[in-house]
């Protein structure tokens, strides 16, 4: 357990450095959502600086809660609750990485290496005379130290900047890239366990969300609405917020159900899903379709099954579960806290007109044919359902 000693975070971001040119672009998404989500925890001022962005915290600050904000944020690789040192002259510097020592590890009996970041390239020493100088200084002022340069017990990392900043912890942070930094997509967003956790990780690649339900009252309730409106609220705290758009769904599936041969119920019926979410996409500026499907996880995700339920998009179809078994899923929906609603036992528009025997291996053309005698009125309910779509704002924190 941190104590507020520490008032600043240092972040460190991986793959935002590699961006060339852009690279300014991404640090400010970057910059961005780390405000964005640290907003409702107090006055925390973050500023980028060489690589770095540093978090400066309120006086009374949360240590926890705001570790957690950090790990919502996509493009922190890591961070350091860190002690930040006014100056970088010399004997200030090595007396403050001493006090450091002193306030933060009371039990001296340690080994220890100092490692050293000069973004100063101007500063008179280099970075292996700093750590040597410093380790020194350490040793003749805790003499119950030890250096082990191999296995320490502890890294103390000094960095020289402008200013100089010191941190011997490293959190792992969510990885990724931050949101804002590749456009919107549009996610299939169901209440089981998988949409909500490929929606989070096409999100991790920089990408914002919208999503779409579709709702079949009074076959599926308004708990399970709910459910997808929460499961919604839990992912927006890494994707920012979603625009959720429920679709009630029950008269085109009812008139599929009537209609068309039994068998073909469900993919007919992801068939006019996609349909759907695609036209709301493009109405949207989303430039992709997101789906929590994976090979061979029921009937409707065979590969002929995927085959035939992307035939009738334009927009790419992101499938990021594609290659995961189940237990991968649930690992990642664990993680991000999406697991104990996704389980809710509430019935899914996919659940309630099921056949006894799907086909497993859908042929396109017989597919439309069999959609065809759905002519008659199909382009009038598909117009109804997008007309009269709910739309709901979800945002975990306030923008
Ligand atoms: P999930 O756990 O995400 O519900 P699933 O294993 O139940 O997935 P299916 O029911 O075949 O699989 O659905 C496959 C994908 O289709 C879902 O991951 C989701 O993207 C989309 N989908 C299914 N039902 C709905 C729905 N009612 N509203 C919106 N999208 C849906
Ligand atoms: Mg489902």
């Amino acid at each position: 357990m941190k104590e507020n000693r520490y008032r600043a975070f240092l972040i460190k971001y991986a793959e935002i450095g590699l961006k060339g040119k852009n690279r300014c672009f991404f640090e400010d998404c970057l910059v961005r959502q780390i405000r964005n989500n640290l907003r409702g925890l107090g006055e925390y001022q973050v500023t980028k600086e060489q690589g770095r962005v540093f978090v400066e915290c309120p006086e009374d600050f949360d240590y926890e809660d705001t570790a957690a904000a950090l790990q919502t944020v996509f493009g922190v690789a890591s961070f350091s609750p860190v002690v930040i040192i006014d100056t970088t002259e010399w004997e200030a510097l090595c007396r403050a990485v001493g006090n450091y020592v002193e306030e933060f590890f009371p039990e001296k009996n340690f080994t220890f290496k100092v490692e050293c970041k000069r973004g100063n390239k101007e500063y008179f020493m280099t970075s292996p005379e700093i750590c040597a100088e410093i380790g020194s200084y350490l040793l003749k002022r805790f003499p119950e130290l030890r250096v082990d340069v191999h296995h320490p017990d502890r890294y103390l990392t000094v960095e020289v900047r402008n200013r100089a900043y010191v941190y011997s912890e490293v959190v792992p942070g969510p990885g990724g890239m931050p949101v804002g930094s590749n456009g919107r997509a549009m996610l299939l967003l169901s209440g089981g366990i998988d949409s909500p956790v490929a929606g989070y990780m096409i999100s991790k690649r920089g990408v914002y969300l919208d999503a779409v339900y579709f709702h079949a009252p009074p076959y599926t309730s308004e708990r399970a609405k709910q459910k997808v409106v929460d499961l919604a609220r839990i992912i927006s705290a890494y994707t920012g917020p979603i625009r959720l758009h429920v679709v009630n769904f029950t008269e085109i599936q009812m008139y599929i159900y009537e209609t068309c041969p039994h068998e073909e119920l469900t993919i007919i019926m992801r068939r006019y899903m996609m349909r759907i979410a695609e036209t709301i996409a493009k109405e949207s500026d989303c430039l992709a379709l997101v789906t929590g499907e994976s090979i061979g996880q029921v009937a409707s995700q065979t590969m002929q099954s995927l085959q035939a339920t992307n035939a009738v998009c334009t927009l790419p179809v992101f499938r990021p579960l594609i290659g995961f078994d189940k237990q991968e899923i649930v690992e990642i929906s664990e993680k991000i806290r999406t697991y104990e609603t996704s389980i809710l036992p509430y019935e899914d528009c996919c659940t309630i007109f099921v056949a006894k025997h799907p086909v497993t291996k859908p042929v396109v053309r017989i597919i439309e044919k069999s959609e065809k005698l759905l002519a008659e009125k199909i382009d009038e309910m598909v117009r109804t359902a997008l007309e009269t779509r709910e739309k709901i704002e979800v945002s975990f924190y306030e923008e």
